[in-house]
């Protein structure tokens, strides 16, 4: 009963549909083809013959691997985040997702982690025993389902190599069927473990690498974050203190020509090559991985720089002025080429004068 929410979300999304019929199937087999391990794991699985039927009806999978041929009908291509289930007892075998899509998959899930739900009473099992919690603390990997009571191994869900180590002890119990033995437990537990080179601590070691190359690209982006934004700065400083310069001289910032090739630039990439020239930081930032367009050298650019500096002059003579009074002149002629030249006084006299 259960599982009545999943089949009506089946329902709902006609594309998932084939894919969640496809993962309730491993309970099909399970039920069809009993584990064949032959450890006292397996005859656990039996017992969830009647919830196994339920999905049946449902699907119609009997007798299907899912999983066992990539090709097959239900292999996932596209990712979800539907498929990123919680409970493991619910989960969608990772062999059923694409190659192309695994690692997505392995992410999303280790962004949520181990399913391990502590404050659950944990219900007696055939054998009169409880799933006990402390197990959680001992085994970092262990997860618990609510839906059908039964353990699994994180670890081995997400890195189990598929047809290498599948009849390897626990494979079955813990990756696959789930494991409820609780008598067993503290045999079966540290014999999923196993030795260094069990399955389970491939799986886990696997599982660490990827976890690593995680943190490391991360890391990386960061630091290189860091390196792009303080050249940025340094080329947002030589720019503006070139515009600064040349404006305080009155002497104009572009060239007729200012191609590579040119002879003269114009004073304002003339003085930046000078500055490169001398200053090794500045030609770092403006040369090495200079994004094109965030170089600070446009004449947008300059004008904006200019504009600030405006804007900087005027804030200094507002406050130095502070309400006192003052007078405007302005007088306009034309030059010998006949251009307007306009002449802007500005008079002012300091307070009580
Ligand atoms: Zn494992």
């Amino acid at each position: 009963m259960e599982q009545q929410p999943s089949s009506s979300r089946k329902g709902k999304r006609k594309a998932q549909e084939r894919d969640l019929k496809s993962y309730f199937s491993p309970f099909g087999s399970s039920s069809t083809n009993p584990s064949t391990h032959g450890s006292e794991v397996g005859n656990a699985i039996i017992e969830e013959e009647e919830v196994v039927e339920t999905h049946l009806e449902d699907t119609n999978t009997i007798g299907q691997q899912p999983g066992s041929n990539e090709n097959d009908q239900g292999t996932i291509t596209e990712f979800n985040p539907d498929y990123i289930i919680s409970d493991p007892g619910l989960r969608i075998p990772i062999e059923q997702f694409s190659p192309n899509i695994r690692d997505e998959i392995r992410r999303a899930f280790m962004e949520r982690g181990p399913t391990q739900p502590s404050s659950h009473v944990f219900p007696r099992g055939e054998d009169k025993r409880r799933f006990r919690k402390e197990w959680f603390e001992k085994y970092n990997w262990l997860e618990y389902s609510l839906v059908n009571g039964k353990a699994y191994c994180f670890c081995c869900y997400l890195f189990r190599r598929v047809g290498v180590d599948d009849d390897k002890f626990g494979y079955e119990a813990f990756k696959k069927e789930g494991f409820r033995q609780w008598k067993n437990a503290y045999l079966a537990l540290p014999k999923h473990v196993g030795g260094p080179n069990s399955a389970h601590n491939r799986s886990r070691a696997a599982f660490d690498d990827f976890d690593n190359q995680r943190a490391s690209v991360k890391e990386k982006i960061v630091v290189h974050t860091k390196e792009a934004e303080k050249k940025y700065e340094t080329r947002v400083d030589t720019s503006l203190a070139i515009v600064s310069y040349i404006a305080l001289q009155g002497e104009p910032f572009r060239g007729h020509d200012e191609s590579e090739t040119s002879l003269n630039k114009g004073n304002f990439l003339e003085f930046l090559d000078w500055y490169k020239l001398r200053n090794e930081e500045v030609r770092q930032a403006f040369e090495f991985a200079c994004p094109k367009n965030a170089k600070m050298t446009s004449g947008t650019i300059q004008k904006e720089l200019a504009e600030c500096c405006a804007q900087a002059v005027t804030k200094v003579i507002k406050e130095e002025m502070s309400g006192c009074l003052f007078s405007i002149l302005v007088d306009e002629s034309r030059d010998i080429s006949v251009k307007e030249q306009m002449a802007i006084i500005v008079r002012s006299s300091a307070s009580g004068a």
